[in-house]
């Protein structure tokens, strides 16, 4: 870049700036940088006017533009730091040594160095943030001409950036210069990946004019409500951002819905509120997917409302609402502190955004132990992403916790399958080693015929890396497969309560088959046994099946006759719930008659005392929290004519009211309840234990036919 064109751009940015100073800085190094070039071939003093220029882009002051434009000299010529601080003062001195220092920092190296280095860095960032700036824009504009570079230093640059530079962009908010710097590694790592990529991006319909599209339909919305002073615009993903959700985090295309977004701006957090109530309305939302960050900012301040949405096309989207002063914060980070000085942005918001610098520093000051402390610092930058080195040098790209096995498939589902284990570095390490930026991985392999380990299944962190083990087990281990997965299958049938007569199984499973789209049983197991097959659906239509099955056959037939019903027996004609042959008297304060509603009072000593329900000493309301579990129900045994016992097992979906019902039922039907036992199981389902008194087996069969007419009702077998 010319300086005639930075000076343009100073002139024209509206802000004041001191141009006097910046064009004797340029002056400066335009001296010291004479006759050096760069590897594309211009004047070497061409990148630091760029800089300046992103600089400026950035909203920077006039002290950071003048260092931005010194800030290769001190390195590549003859000048000194004092000399610097003579002509231009202390400030920009300062900052020129600060971005001259980190340059010299070497991040891809040994564990140890690496955290002491990175330390530094923080280090310098607390002193004074704008080193860290203009070395952002100093690495995004050698990124931008990387065309210059040997491919060896154009991956060694390309890594750093990913692991370092832009998780620091990230935490400082300047989304920008963060999209930019990972668009362009991702470049450099995997060319193919990112030009697949870039072309669904493009074939997801000439993105900008399906955005252009929405942007107009959202503003006459607005605009229509009375939100005139309202700025929207749209915006396509980043590469970046779509590579990491597909192959990274294993996401379908349809599963990706902020591919096209439009922004919202608008001047306060009322119209932000009611504007999302317009979006709701014009547009049908995907539940689930809206953010509230103005409410709760992310950790780098970053505030907005997010929904996604789907638009009248059929192609959803996603809409941000945001104010001024949030859009800024989200543009531009740290750095909007300068670029909107005089606005609500202020030295305590700036303040904020760098505590977890400091945090970083302080924890680090009580631990010794170095890779701690880069574990610590790592874990703050959050990198998304892990890049590794084949043993030839290949990069390897893979998701934050990836193992050495997803290492091992991600270069060829062979060399997966017959892995025995791995070398990082040189040393060899665990099967379920989690591998990190920079390692050189090396995959040992054995026989053949090895194939992979079950357990590989709960350690992988991909998904291809889990499809490919899959896909081994189903194809070497058929007969295997079948043994494990009817096992897992049989067990499973017999936790859901689900008894098949021996007669009765084949055909069951058979059908079940065929209703997963498979040809047979053994299809079915072998299935199950690699997982390739899901055990909680087939488990789901099985007892879809078995409740069907269950109304079907008539259950006086088939269940009842075989088991024998147990005579309750009655003392003094009273039944009393859940005990059998008590001692039973009735109480001198109330007398009850038969007829009365009553109700059991276990005493200490003396059996059962039956009470009117109605007896002052009985009344629920005036029991004594003491005694409460003390009470039992009790009936007259020729009132209700009971003869027999019989308890049944109910297997039901859970549904609020469901135990209710089941008492309701029996209740209404007038058959006492001696006892009922409900406990939740997994899936929501519950079982309930339910002793119930009935005359004989045909009443018995009519309640059991009753309460399997309740939809919600999966089974029910008499125990
Ligand atoms: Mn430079």
């Amino acid at each position: 870049m010319k300086y005639e064109q930075l000076k343009k751009l100073v002139l024209e940015h509206g802000k004041h700036y001191d141009i006097d100073v910046i064009e004797k800085a340029y002056r400066l190094a335009e001296k010291m940088h004479e006759g050096q070039f760069r590897k594309t071939g211009e004047a070497y003093v061409e990148h630091p006017v760029a800089v300046a220029a992103i600089v400026i882009e950035l909203g920077l002051d006039t002290t950071s533009v003048a260092a931005a434009l010194l800030h290769d000299v001190v390195e590549d010529t003859d000048i000194t730091l004092e000399e610097i601080e003579k002509e231009f003062g202390k400030e920009t001195a300062h900052l020129v040594d600060g971005v001259t220092k980190l340059g010299k920092i070497a991040l891809l190296t040994q564990e140890e160095e690496q955290a002491e280095n990175l330390r530094k860095m923080l280090l310098a960032m607390s002193q004074d943030i704008r080193v860290m700036l203009i070395k952002l824009c100093d690495r995004l504009h050698n990124m931008r001409t990387y065309e210059g570079w040997k491919p060896q230093k154009q991956r060694d640059k390309a890594l750093e950036v990913m692991e370092v530079y832009a998780p620091i962009a990230h935490r400082l908010g300047i989304s920008n210069i963060k999209d930019e710097l990972q668009d362009i590694s991702l470049r450099i790592l995997d060319p193919v990946g990112y030009e697949e990529v870039y072309n669904i991006i493009q074939r997801a319909g000439n993105a900008q004019k399906i955005v252009d599209g929405i942007v107009e339909e959202v503003r006459g919305k607005l605009v229509e409500f009375g939100l005139l002073d309202v700025t929207v615009m749209g915006r396509v993903k980043s590469v970046y951002g779509v590579y990491r959700k597909l192959y990274m985090q294993g996401r379908e295309l349809s599963d990706i819905y902020d591919i096209h977004a439009v922004r919202i701006i608008l001047n306060n957090v009322a119209e932000c509120y009611n504007a999302l109530m317009l979006m709701h309305d014009l547009y049908r939302p995907i539940p689930s997917r809206f953010k509230d960050y103005i409410s709760t900012p992310k950790a780098n301040m970053y505030q907005s409302l997010h929904t996604s949405v789907i638009g009248k096309k059929g192609i959803p989207f996603e809409i941000q609402i945001r104010t001024w002063d949030m859009h800024h914060t989200a543009e531009y980070g740290v750095a909007a502190h300068w670029k909107y000085k005089t606005g609500v942005q202020g030295q305590d918001n700036m303040e904020d955004k760098l505590t977890w610098v400091r945090q970083i520093l302080e924890s680090q000051q009580d631990s010794d132990d170095a890779s701690e402390i880069l574990s610590d610092i790592k874990n703050e930058l959050i990198p998304d992403d892990v890049f590794v080195f084949t043993p030839k040098g290949d990069v390897i790209n893979l998701p934050y916790g990836a193992t050495v096995i997803d290492f091992a498939y991600a270069i060829h589902s062979a060399v997966g399958n017959r892995m025995t284990g791995a070398k990082v570095n040189g040393r060899i390490v665990s099967i379920d080693y989690k591998v990190n930026t920079g390692e050189i991985i090396e995959v040992i392999t054995g026989a053949k015929d090895k194939g992979p380990s079950r357990d590989w299944l709960n350690i992988v962190a991909t998904s291809e890396a889990k499809s490919k083990i899959r896909s081994w087990f189903k194809k070497e281990r058929k007969e295997e497969n079948i043994v494990e997965g009817k096992e897992l299958f049989d067990k499973e049938l017999r936790r859901n309560l689900i008894n098949l007569a021996d007669d009765e199984y084949s055909n069951f499973v058979e059908n079940l088959a065929k209703r997963q789209r498979l040809n047979n049983a053994e299809e079915m197991f072998a299935a199950l046994g690699y997982g390739g097959l899901q055990l909680s659906k087939v488990i789901f239509k099985a007892k879809e099946d078995y409740a069907k099955m269950q109304k079907d056959t008539k259950p006086s037939e088939a269940k009842i006759k075989t088991a024998p019903i147990r005579k309750t027996t009655s003392s003094n004609g009273v039944i009393v719930e859940g005990i059998d042959n008590c001692l039973v008297k009735f109480s001198k304060c109330c007398n009850p008659l038969p007829g009365d509603p009553i109700v059991g009072f276990i005493t200490r000593g003396f059996g059962v005392s039956i009470h009117k329900k109605t007896c002052v000493h009985a009344r629920e309301e005036l029991r004594d929290a003491e005694n409460a579990g003390r009470w039992v129900n009790a009936y007259w045994a020729d009132n209700i004519k009971e003869d027999f016992k019989a308890t049944l097992d109910i297997v039901a979906l859970e549904t609020p009211t469901m135990v209710g019902d089941v008492s309701m039922m029996f209740t209404s039907s007038r058959v006492p309840v001696y006892a009922l036992n409900a406990r939740q199981m997994a899936d929501h389902r519950i079982e309930m234990s339910v002793t119930i008194g009935v005359t004989n087996t045909e009443h018995l069969t009519s309640v059991i036919n009753k309460l399997t007419k309740n939809k919600n009702i999966i089974s029910v077998i008499r125990g």
